[in-house]
């Protein structure tokens, strides 16, 4: 057929498995383990009935000028969209136009690509050395934008504030993103490093510290004249990109601060414990500062291990890609779901 060859192909990204069955210990998505504030549940019960008549704001005012303040910055240095991956996805359309081939890292979020295919921008993978970590000499070359996930997904490890602005840096000419879509998680942010690099963006998501994965919720902080260029973009694809209960519960998470850090200290505190016990059975990984492990067992293939634990209705993320193939990314979940994985580990790598 003609038609055939006007179609926009492309190799879509494939989304960890949401099992339609209930029962399961799902540690594949990375999601949290716990609910929101119950601030955030009253903030969308109180919505007023006629507030779903209505267009949402699409300024996303509200939720845009929290978010300043929570991070001391002015509203028109942030951007916010329906999750991050929307966020990365308009950024890849308003951001690298050069023509010249965008980098990031061999083994990362595995969207960057997809979206690399999509808007058909070139880019090239840079290797992560041996032990997973960026070699910011790679990310000197002439490029036509940068962007990585810190802590890096789905390996966990994280990278210095030095070696972050040292690639800043180098590239004053393009736009550099940092993903920092798991930093809540023990790691240092790079947000004081706007003020001196106006070529930076920071992206964060309310999908995995803020536990609301299902609400869609993602931003970007950065100079205004960026900040600008994409709600340009933006307000050129879809005015209102933000439902209005996405808005009033994004606002009331930021207001729950101190449940906020409590939750994440609980996650961080499993993961130590969850380290510990997976070393204990032999399993080796690069030293976690996200809500995952990424871990490699000294005898049994990752494959094997998906498959044991999944016939356990435990369901981890593996992929068949090279480099990581023997590795299993296990999110962190409660106490009790962590031991629950422990000890059928136990039984499968014995
Ligand atoms: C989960 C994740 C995202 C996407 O998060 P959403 O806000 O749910 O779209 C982006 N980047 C990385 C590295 C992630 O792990």
């Amino acid at each position: 057929m003609a038609f055939e060859n006007v179609i926009r192909r492309v190799d879509p990204y494939v989304p960890g498995e949401q099992p339609k069955v209930k029962g399961i210990i799902k540690l594949n998505t990375n999601e949290n383990p716990y609910a929101p504030a119950e601030g955030v549940i009253k903030a969308i019960e109180d919505l007023d009935k006629m507030d779903y008549t209505k267009y949402p704001d699409p300024e996303v005012s509200l939720l845009v000028h929290a978010l300043a303040e929570y991070h001391g910055l002015d509203d028109d240095q942030v951007f916010v969209g329906v999750g991050s991956d929307d966020v990365i996805s308009m950024s890849f359309l308003t951001f690298f136009n050069s023509g010249k081939p965008v980098f990031f890292p061999d083994i990362t979020y595995s969207f960057y690509d997809v979206w690399a295919n999509l808007y058909r921008i070139p880019f090239e993978t840079k290797a992560l050395t041996e032990d997973f970590r960026i070699n910011p000499e790679d990310y000197k070359g002439e490029n036509g934008g940068i962007i990585f996930p810190n802590p890096n997904a789905p390996t966990g490890m994280l990278e210095s504030l030095d070696m972050i602005e040292d690639i800043v840096k180098a590239n004053p000419d393009v736009i550099c993103i940092v993903d920092e879509a798991y930093i809540d998680f023990g790691g240092e942010t790079c947000l004081p490093l706007l003020d001196k690099y106006p070529n930076l963006l920071v992206v964060r998501t309310y999908s995995k510290s803020r536990s609301m994965a299902g609400m869609r919720i993602g931003y970007m902080c950065g100079s205004r004249e960026l900040i600008k260029a994409i709600n340009d973009v933006k307000f050129s694809f879809n005015s209102y990109t933000m439902n209005a209960t996405s808005i009033v519960a994004g606002v009331a998470s930021v207001e729950a601060e101190e449940y906020f850090r409590e939750n994440i200290d609980k996650v961080i505190k499993t993961r130590e414990w969850t380290k510990k016990e997976l070393t204990r059975l032999g399993f080796e990984f690069p030293d976690s500062y996200a809500n995952f492990i990424f871990a490699k067992h000294a005898t049994v293939s990752g494959k094997d291990i998906f498959e044991a634990l999944k016939a356990e209705n435990i369901f981890v993320r593996h992929f068949n890609k090279p480099r990581i193939n023997d590795y299993l990314r296990i999110s962190i979940g409660t106490d009790e779901q962590m031991k629950t994985l422990i000890e059928k580990l136990e039984k499968i790598v014995k």
